[in-house]
C-alpha cells in the first residue's frame, strides 16, 4: 500500500522555454502546447507507479494558476489537487500518510546561470535563504516534506541546472533531465521518447530500491532565519507589513521562527502579498 505523492510545476518540462509557455495570456496556443507536454510526462510517471505497486497517487497542480492539469486529462485513478489559493501551495495536500513524494517538471531557482525559466515562488523574490543558506522551489519543498511530514523526495525532473540545483542537496537523488539550458529562453531538448523512457524507467528503479528512501530525507533542526531578497523596494515594502518580519534593508526581509511549517506558510504569504504591487508599478 504505497502513496505517492506528485507536485507538477511547468517550467521544467521538456519544451517548455518560453514565458508565452507559462500562462494562458498572450498566447493561449503556447501555453496549452506545454500542459500537454507536462500532462504526458505526469501520465509517464503515474502510469509507471501505478503498475509498480503504488496504491494511491496526489497529482498536486504546483504552477502559477494551479489549475493547469485537467481533470479528464490525467488518470483516472489519481487524486488531483487543483486551484488556489492552497495553504501549502506547491506542497498541498501532503502528509505523513504518504511514502514518497516525486517532483515534475521543476526549475531552478531565482538567478541561475542557464536556469531555464529561473525563479523562487514568484519573479519578485531574488532570494531565498534559510540560516545562511540559499534554496530554490525544488529544496525548499523538499525539506518541508522531510522536516515536517518525514517524506523522501524520491525522483525529480527538470532542466540540468535545476538537477544540479536539487541533487547538492540530496545527492543520492534520481532525476529525469528534460533539457539543457542555453539561456533564461533558450534550451536544448532531449528527444521527447527519450524523456518519456527515462520517466517510466526512473520511476520503476526508485520503487524497487525502497530501502534507498530514506537517504533522501533531510534534516534541518531549528531555529530558523529566513532572509527573503526581492527584485526592488516596493516589493520589499508590500511583504513587510507581514507581522513579525524585520527590514534588514531596501530588498531584505528577515523572519525567525522556530517552527519550519511557519518558514514555508511566511514564503506563500509573501507570494500572496506580492500580487497586488503590479498595480502600483
Ligand atoms: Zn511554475
Amino acid at each position: 500500500m504505497t502513496r505517492l505523492y506528485i507536485s507538477a510545476d511547468l517550467e521544467g518540462a521538456c519544451g517548455v522555454v518560453s514565458t508565452h509557455h507559462c500562462a494562458a495570456q498572450p498566447d493561449r496556443a503556447a501555453y496549452d502546447w506545454a500542459v500537454s507536454q507536462l500532462e504526458m510526462e505526469v501520465a509517464a510517471v503515474v502510469e509507471a507507479a501505478l503498475d509498480h505497486g503504488v496504491s494511491h497517487i496526489l497529482v498536486n497542480d504546483s504552477h502559477y494558476t494551479m489549475t493547469n492539469l485537467m481533470l479528464d486529462q490525467v488518470d483516472p485513478r489519481v487524486s488531483l489537487l487543483t486551484g488556489k489559493p492552497k495553504r501549502c501551495a506547491m506542497s498541498a495536500g501532503l502528509d505523513n500518510t504518504f511514502d514518497a513524494a516525486i517532483y515534475v517538471g521543476y526549475h531552478a531557482k531565482a538567478g541561475t546561470h542557464q536556469g531555464v525559466l529561473c525563479h523562487t515562488f514568484h519573479s519578485k523574490l531574488f532570494d531565498v535563504s534559510i540560516n545562511g543558506v540559499s534554496y530554490g522551489e525544488g529544496g525548499i519543498n523538499a525539506l518541508y516534506a522531510s522536516v515536517i511530514h518525514g517524506v523522501p523526495l524520491i525522483l525529480t525532473s527538470g532542466d540540468r541546472a535545476y538537477l544540479s540545483e536539487i541533487r547538492s542537496l540530496i545527492p543520492a537523488l534520481e532525476a529525469v533531465e528534460t533539457k539543457v539550458g542555453l539561456t533564461y529562453t533558450a534550451a536544448q531538448c532531449h528527444p521527447l521518447e527519450t524523456v518519456l523512457e527515462a520517466y517510466t524507467a526512473k520511476t520503476r528503479q526508485v520503487l524497487e530500491n525502497r530501502a534507498s528512501w530514506k537517504q533522501n530525507l533531510l534534516s534541518l533542526p531549528g531555529p530558523y532565519e529566513l532572509k527573503i531578497t526581492f527584485i526592488n523596494p516596493l516589493a520589499a515594502d508590500a511583504a513587510n507589513t507581514i507581522p513579525g518580519v524585520t527590514r534588514l534593508d531596501g530588498t531584505t526581509l528577515l523572519f525567525k521562527t522556530d517552527d519550519f511549517q511557519t518558514v514555508y506558510q511566511m514564503l506563500q504569504s509573501c507570494y500572496s502579498i506580492l500580487a497586488y504591487t503590479q498595480y502600483l508599478e
